[in-house]
């Protein structure tokens, strides 16, 4: 008998890309699937059964899609953290480190109340830098939050500890 399809299958790899000596983890492959798609959001809405949220705040750019699905299915608002430059209101702003350099994040200071109960989500956990300065920006903003969902985990980077260490619940799908 076939074995049905994990998450995981649906995901490809694509070797060299941004950079030689990169395997980049493309999960367009999984969100063009109907099936790899639904399944990837009910996994990741599964351990918050009965748990209040009442905002999903999503990572550029990937974390958008999930973000904004895992809202639809919540029926609560969605808030997107966006790099630099890109949000047209009042913005807070978080630097963080990336393997070569520095990069920026930013939030509408108006986009989350203090003491709402916030999801964060993206798709990828890598060195954990991005999520980090997410939660961040959440917490400056009074936001308390529940979970922090990705779809994949690269454990050899050390992200799903960073993120543990910080206090939070993590959520993932795949390493
Ligand atoms: P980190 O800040 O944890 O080092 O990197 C995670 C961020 O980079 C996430 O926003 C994620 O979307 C992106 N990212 C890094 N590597 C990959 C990859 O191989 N595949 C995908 N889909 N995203 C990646």
């Amino acid at each position: 008998m076939a074995q049905s399809k994990s998450v995981k299958d649906y995901i490809r790899t694509i070797v060299d890309f941004p950079h030689e000596g990169i395997m980049f983890r493309d999960v367009t492959t999984l969100f063009a699937d109907p099936r790899g798609f639904r399944m990837a959001i009910d996994q990741m809405l599964h351990p918050y059964a009965g748990v209040q949220i009442d905002k999903v705040v999503g990572l550029e750019a990937r974390g958008f899609i999930l973000g904004g699905a895992i809202a639809h299915q919540l029926s609560v608002g969605f808030v997107p953290i966006r790099k630099k430059g890109k949000l047209p209101g009042t913005v807070i702003s978080q630097d963080y480190h990336l393997e070569y350099g520095e990069a920026v994040v930013e939030v509408h200071d108006d986009a989350i109340e203090a003491g709402e109960k916030i999801l964060l989500i993206d798709d990828l956990l890598a060195t954990g830098g991005t999520a980090e300065a997410g939660i961040g920006l959440i917490e400056r903003l009074g936001g308390e939050i529940v979970g922090c969902a990705f779809i994949i985990d690269l454990p050899d980077l050390g992200g799903r500890k960073r993120i543990e260490a910080l206090g939070m619940d993590v959520h993932v799908l795949c390493d």
